[in-house]
């Protein structure tokens, strides 16, 4: 081989035969010439892909692991650019309409506020908020039929810059000093994602 032909060829990264500088596959084995990107463009932009997915889970556990979840109950929480706040907090022996609490038991109802200040649509649903109570029963809303039943807060969906108010009842022993909402992002998480400490 002469240097001109040195520098028109190259060696198959296969089969060693000499092959024209710019194959990209051999023409005696047929085996793909260049680099891991150049041979497998489609799984090398699947890969980055997947490595920009685990850094976006990596900071967003980041996010989570820092996030404060214990408030007062006049705070107003902003968790994934949504506003929660409790508007208030009223305690009642009376099932307006047909019954009373149960002896030594009170409805204790909890309005609250939720602004979504992100830049898409989002749901909401009584299930997502519990209370605690002094002796760690923590429990979804209870039934509550009052004649002010069209402000209870229901489910639906917010769009940006959205707004709703609406109120949670839960029946409580009297006078207990340790209640507090939780509120749960997925109610089938077992870690509730904020709470408020009632007053
Ligand atoms: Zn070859």
């Amino acid at each position: 081989m002469n240097e001109a032909n040195k520098n028109l060829t190259k060696k198959c990264q296969y089969c060693q035969t000499d092959i024209p500088i710019k194959a990209t596959k051999c023409p005696n084995c047929y085996g793909k010439q260049g680099n891991f990107i150049q041979k497998h463009p489609v799984l090398f932009v699947f890969l980055i892909l997947i490595g920009i997915g685990m850094i976006g889970g990596i900071i967003n556990s980041i996010k989570k692991a820092n996030f404060q979840k214990d408030y007062k109950q006049l705070d107003v929480v902003t968790y994934e650019d949504v506003k929660y706040s409790i508007t208030n907090v009223e305690k009642t022996e009376k099932d307006t309409i047909y019954s009373n609490a149960p002896s030594g038991y009170e409805y204790v109802k909890v309005t609250i506020k939720i602004e979504n200040k992100s830049n898409k649509k989002i749901s909401y649903n009584t299930y997502n908020y519990k209370m605690i109570n002094a002796d760690g029963q923590e429990t979804s809303s209870d039934v509550y039929i009052g004649d002010d039943s069209d402000k209870q807060l229901h489910s639906g969906k917010l769009e940006p810059d959205g707004i709703v108010e609406g109120y949670i009842v839960w029946k409580q022993k009297k006078e207990d000093s340790n209640l507090r909402v939780r509120f749960y992002d997925n109610m089938f998480n077992s870690e509730y994602t904020f709470q408020w400490t009632l007053d």
